[in-house]
């Protein structure tokens, strides 16, 4: 197994700001014989050698080796300060491949209100094979200044899911290394459009791409990005073992999404900040969860961490369950579905749907109270999405 010997694509952006590498890392038309400006599709599972065990350029097989992908994966390492990045079939393909590089007995410091698939990965799957997981809660500095001293890999999400919490990365990275242990940070909500925890000390940052980075709802898929030689190198061969990359379909598509990721960031903050002002003076809203608040709990750390607060929106409704699912049954435009990210407005309940799977115990200890609503606010105009709001929380007291 080879790295390819052509894998010079992105270097000619590499010090544009970031907004133009957006538009540009992981491809080169210049370099491409074609001219071609936009990387082909190479739909194919292998290719031809010129002699036994003589690839041509490296190429030797897809799960290996494919150039569509690795025009996303350079893209993706550039946008994230890393030095490489290994795309995924799905998110949880990509918590998995960081997972397999570590051994039995190991111990994972995860933080508490993490996507409900990580948690189900870890405790279902991942610690039948001697992995340990102790969970605790990230935003708190006492813990990251105390994190048990045999932790092997701090994991954690900022902002996290659905209660937006922000965790404060400089203080989590630095708990960690006092500890020895490394540091994985799921960067799904805020993409390095708005935070690169690579650059503030983090040994990993993982993505559902499947969300913000394609953007269209229209690909699942995820990615791993580091910087640091010795751990890419270890990515890389328990991913091609494991066989959890992507299609060349799928890195064509996601790509083609990320290169408006800039743009579709800056329209998802500024809408969602003005809904959450909205819905924060409106009285018919109990609280309202969003960082760019300044009532909520991390407003200061997420200052700090981040260049706008995100697309994500949580609010408690009042009448709890019934009242949140007739405002939604009531909704026009934010259509009930799972997932975020996408251009397109949509609205779930935690409660019922996304984290159900959860004790309703164990949902009241992160927050997650019955009359939870989660937006996730697209790029549409936002007096559109507004009124929609406003005529469904009539309805839903009505
Ligand atoms: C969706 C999501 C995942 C899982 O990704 P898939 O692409 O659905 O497998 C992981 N982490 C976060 C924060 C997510 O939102």
């Amino acid at each position: 197994m080879s790295e390819p010997t052509d894998r010079k694509q992105g270097e000619r952006y590499a010090n544009f700001s970031f907004d133009t590498q957006v538009v540009h890392a992981g491809w080169d038309a210049h370099a491409e014989p074609t001219g071609a400006v936009m990387p082909p599709i190479y739909m194919t599972s292998t290719y031809i050698q010129d002699g036994p065990a003589k690839p041509r350029m490296g190429y030797e097989y897809t799960r290996t080796q494919n150039p569509t992908r690795f025009a996303l994966q350079d893209a993706l390492a550039a946008l994230e300060n890393g030095k490489a990045a290994f795309t995924c079939a799905s998110g949880m393909a990509a918590v998995h491949t960081l997972m397999l590089t570590l051994k039995p007995g190991d111990l994972i410091v995860a933080g508490r209100d993490l996507y409900g698939g990580s948690h189900r990965l870890f405790d279902e799957i991942q610690a039948r094979f001697g992995l340990r997981y102790l969970y605790v809660d990230t935003t708190q500095a006492d813990v990251l200044d105390n994190l048990p001293e045999d932790t092997t890999l701090l994991y954690l999400e900022t902002p996290s899911n659905p209660t937006l919490c922000v965790t404060d990365l400089e203080a989590a990275i630095a708990g960690a290394k006092k500890v020895g242990a490394r540091t994985a940070v799921d960067n799904t909500f805020a993409t390095p459009a708005l935070q690169r925890p690579l650059d503030l000390g983090a040994d990993y940052v993982l993505h559902s791409t499947t969300k913000y980075i394609c953007g269209h709802s229209d690909v699942v898929g995820g990615a791993l990005i580091v910087k640091d030689e010795k751990l890419a190198d270890d990515i890389w061969f328990h991913q091609n073992s494991a066989g959890t990359s992507n299609s060349p379909f799928d890195a064509f598509l996601t790509l083609r999404g990320l290169r408006t990721l800039h743009l579709r960031m800056e329209r998802h903050c500024t809408t969602a900040l003005q809904i959450a002002e909205w819905l924060d003076q409106h009285e018919g809203v109990g609280k309202v969860l969003y960082p760019g608040l300044p009532n909520h709990l991390n407003h200061d750390s997420a200052k700090r961490q981040m260049k706008a607060f995100g697309g994500m929106v949580s609010f408690v409704l009042p009448g709890g369950v019934p009242q949140s699912t007739r405002f939604v049954e009531a909704c026009k435009l934010f259509s009930l579905a799972e997932s975020l990210g996408g251009v397109e407005s949509l609205i779930e309940l935690p409660a019922p749907m996304t984290h159900a799977s959860l004790s309703p115990e164990k949902r009241k200890e992160i927050g997650i109270e019955d009359g939870l609503v989660r937006l996730s606010v697209g790029i549409e105009d936002s007096n559109d999405l507004l009124a929609d709001l406003d005529q469904a929380l009539a309805e839903s007291v009505s």
